[in-house]
């Protein structure tokens, strides 16, 4: 029996081994709540603290006090949009956004129409990058502008200076989820000009259920849960001392091995783009090189992207399509919409997110599985 192949580690990521060494030296019977006084509740502070300083290293940010440590990167998405809005509504009503963010960004600012919010998303070009002359729809009324610095279902990096100069120009502040893009190309809050940055555990190759957001010193933001005074009162409750910690080394290991790490699973991306491409009527979706290191994406004309994802399971290799998080729905890709694609055409994507348990040996079985399988459901398509 052949070994099963991941390539969805944008949906979820095996916690890296450096990673699980590190949590594994936490004390058993480890119980410190970090609001307290006493020595064990000054270790937990302690160990959020190093966290706090090892996230911030990632992302070039000068201060650790201007991390948060959130439930995962909804929250953080959460915070940044709605927390935002709602602090700084008397300077305007208005809120912009691409028009592939996540759905973790695009229906917090849709339930903020509800208060009365002015949403406007701007489109993006065919390879997904935004639109640089619409961000004109940026003006002194929007409170907050969010353009993730590279996209989930396509790999597309932004160009994240261009778009912070723009929102800043008209005194905006710009929000960036970087749950795709942190731990796999450098980032750098201060030269990017970056004011909010969502980052998700898992994704740096932590655990699931912890994430964080930077906010820039000085920029105002209001909590979405209200109770204790945790996490400078932007987030209350007792905080997931472990996941933090966790989520603290997980980023400094993805520092650490990024520029070795990158340059490995671009090449092999770089071979699974080439031998996919060949397949006949077979297209990469999203920008052929401004795009993330480990990410490839496809579509197939004449076939549905959940059945490619059932026959590729069937041959042993785990493939994403559309967004993990939306595709039961069976409803369209947004992103594939906003990039021009037809319904139709919009359906049948495949999307392979390397990681380290990949390697360039596994190229040639990923090719051939994907030609049968896009050969047998197009000889069975009714479409
Ligand atoms: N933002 C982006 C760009 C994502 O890709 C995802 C999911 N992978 C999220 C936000 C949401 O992450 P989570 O489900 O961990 O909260």
């Amino acid at each position: 029996m052949e070994q099963r192949i991941y390539l969805d580690h944008a949906a979820a990521m095996p916690v890296h081994p450096g990673v699980a060494r590190f949590c594994r030296q936490f004390p058993e019977g480890f119980a410190g709540n970090p609001s307290t006084l006493y020595q064990e509740g000054l270790e937990a502070q302690e160990a959020i603290f190093r966290a706090r300083e090892k996230v911030a290293a990632l992302i070039g940010a000068n201060a650790p006090d201007s991390i948060i440590f959130t439930s995962g990167a909804t929250e953080s998405n959460n915070i940044a949009i709605r927390g935002t809005a709602l602090r700084n509504q008397r300077a305007g009503k208005a809120v912009v956004l691409s028009a592939i963010e996540h759905i973790s960004v695009l229906n917090p600012a849709k339930d903020l129409q509800k208060s009365g919010f002015v949403l406007t998303l701007v489109p993006v070009d065919r390879y997904g990058t935004i639109d640089l002359d619409a961000l004109g729809a940026v003006t002194p009324e929007t409170v907050v502008t969010s353009v993730h610095y590279a996209n989930n279902e396509i790999g597309t990096i932004e160009p994240i200076r261009e778009v912070a100069e723009i929102v800043h120009d008209r005194g905006g502040l710009l929000h960036v989820d970087a749950t795709d893009a942190a731990g796999r190309i450098p980032i750098d809050v201060e030269r990017d000009g970056i004011d909010l940055l969502t980052l998700s555990g898992n994704q740096l190759g932590g655990p699931d259920g912890v994430g964080a957001l930077y906010i820039r010193p000085g920029v105002r933001v209001q909590p979405v849960l209200v109770g204790g005074g945790q996490e400078r009162g932007l987030r209350p409750g007792t905080e997931n001392v472990f996941g933090i910690a966790c989520m603290g080394e997980a980023a400094r290991l993805a520092g650490e091995e990024m520029p070795e790490e990158s340059r490995r699973l671009r090449a092999i991306r770089d071979r699974l783009i080439a031998g996919i491409t060949e397949i006949e009527e077979a297209y990469l979706t999203g920008h052929p090189t401004e795009r993330l290191p480990h990410h490839a994406s496809f579509r197939f004309s004449r076939i549905e992207g959940e059945s490619i994802q059932l026959a590729m399971n069937m041959l042993g290799i785990a493939v994403a399509t559309g967004s993990a998080c939306t595709s039961r729905t069976l409803e369209a890709s947004h992103v594939l919409l906003a990039i021009g694609l037809a319904h139709d055409e919009a359906h049948g994507s495949m999307i392979a997110t390397l990681g380290r348990g990949n390697n360039v040996d596994q190229v040639p079985r990923i090719v051939e599985a994907t030609r049968e399988t896009v050969k047998r459901l197009r000889a069975i398509t009714p479409l």
